[in-house]
């Protein structure tokens, strides 16, 4: 009998797998797609290191090969400023990886699998039932149908939204529309032109809100996207790839350093990511990593947040199948919630303004910087970083206050 059923194998998926069979649960994992597969999301923080420690994947992760990454720059014009993940304020590992997902992804899933998980690929979740005392999920295999009766269901479906769109949790985003462009290079950039151990952020030299990634990868490639309201992108038209190159040359400096990139992917496009749902939990049931919320790429605190909630949701689903009493609320939905919205005011203050002027001011103080600098690594959980939780927000909006009063 399966005790808990798993919607997709995606980093919130496999994590949350793995750290349930572990302690000897039945856990089944169905993933819509074939592995490996690619997915967007290739920079990770420095907390995903602890994360996966804990769930004893990090041994795994570390064999790839992946690019090592200890920080983040950001480029604007003449502007250079950069986050060094060992300076943070917060204790854990000052490191982590730009990883190519579509391996990163499979190896999180083999992992899950050696610890016991069951992954079955190309099964769909396309209904569920929670009106009983156990939900009742509808899986397609082909022109096949099985009908599974969990003691829990954990959407880890991504972007795919299983959970929210059947049960109708699916709400608005606060924040506005905006596009993605984004492709895979050969990027034949000269040795000593790009730190490849940082993700570069470069922002528009008139427009704060259109800004670019860069991040290297251990063999030579690298991601590279542009997001920008839709307006903007508007201006310009062709083929996605001719759109992504228009946009690129409106930054000089990344223009300069892609001269002889060229493209091994077509390019992708992702309209409105922005995500919000109702309630991260029901009857059965719980929301994690994406499924439940998407924020922004700017802070690359995707993979985090969806590995942050496959560890809550499992510790608290152990203890529940323990006999102990639980609430979803306090346990899980409010202490995940905490980082999220540390991670929405940098989101709320890069679009803004703020932490812009943050992030390219000299700091004279090292210990704000170091704090700043545990949030772009990922600490977005630690309470005594006075730049994280409820109070980040009006935090950061005074310290930009202070910064342009400096200036
Ligand atoms: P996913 O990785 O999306 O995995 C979900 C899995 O569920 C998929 O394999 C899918 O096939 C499967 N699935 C979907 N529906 C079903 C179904 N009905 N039945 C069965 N299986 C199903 N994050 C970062 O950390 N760093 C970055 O640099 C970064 N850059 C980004 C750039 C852009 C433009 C965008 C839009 C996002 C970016 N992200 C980044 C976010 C990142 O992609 C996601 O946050 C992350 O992949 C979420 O992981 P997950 O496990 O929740 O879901």
């Amino acid at each position: 009998m399966v005790d808990v059923l798993i919607i997709g194998a995606g980093p919130a998926g496999s994590m949350a797998a793995a750290l349930l069979a572990s302690r000897g649960y039945e856990v089944l994992v169905l993933e819509k797609q074939q592995f490996p597969r690619f997915s967007i999301g290739e920079s990770l923080l420095a907390s995903t290191a602890e994360l996966l420690s804990d769930a004893g994947m990090l041994d795994a992760v570390m064999a790839c090969g992946f690019q090592y990454k200890n920080g983040a720059a950001f480029v604007r014009d003449d502007l250079y400023s950069e986050f060094n993940f060992a300076d943070k304020f917060s204790a854990g590992y000052p490191f982590t990886f730009q990883v190519q997902r579509a391996r990163f992804d499979q190896v999180l899933a083999n992992e899950a699998a050696r610890m016991g998980a069951t992954i079955r690929h190309e099964v769909e979740i396309t209904a569920i039932d929670i009106s009983g005392e156990r939900p009742v999920v509808t899986a397609k295999a082909g022109d096949e149908i099985t009908i599974h009766r969990p003691r829990f269901v954990l959407d880890a479906s991504g972007f795919g939204r299983t959970l929210p769109r059947l049960l109708d949790l699916e709400r608005p985003s606060d924040f506005p529309v905006r596009a993605a462009l984004f492709v895979q290079v050969k990027d034949n950039i000269v040795s000593g032109e790009l730190d490849r151990q940082k993700i570069r952020v470069g922002v528009h030299p008139t427009k704060g809100d259109v800004w670019s990634w860069l991040i290297p990868f251990s063999d030579g490639h690298a991601s590279l996207g542009v997001v920008a309201s839709q307006e903007h992108h508007a201006k310009f038209t062709g083929s996605n790839e001719e759109r992504l190159w228009q946009l690129i040359a409106e930054e000089p400096s990344l223009r300069k350093l892609l001269k002889d990139a060229h493209t091994v992917r077509p390019v992708g496009e992702i309209v409105g990511y922005a995500a919000k749902v109702s309630r991260l939990h029901g009857t059965g049931f719980a929301l994690l990593g994406n499924a439940a919320e998407f924020l922004d790429p700017v802070f690359s605190s995707g993979v985090t947040i969806a590995l942050k909630s496959a560890k809550l949701a499992a510790d608290l689903l152990d203890q529940q199948f323990r006999g102990e009493t639980t609430d979803w609320e306090t346990q899980f939905a409010e202490p995940l919630m905490y980082g999220v919205e540390t991670f929405r005011s940098f989101v709320d203050g890069w679009y803004n303004g703020d932490l812009q002027d943050v992030i390219f001011f000299e700091q004279k103080d090292p210990v704000i910087r170091r704090m700043i600098c545990s949030v772009l690594a990922g600490y977005a959980w630690d309470a005594k970083n006075p730049y994280t939780g409820p109070q980040s927000a009006r935090r950061l909006r005074a310290l930009a206050g202070t910064v342009r009063a400096v200036r």
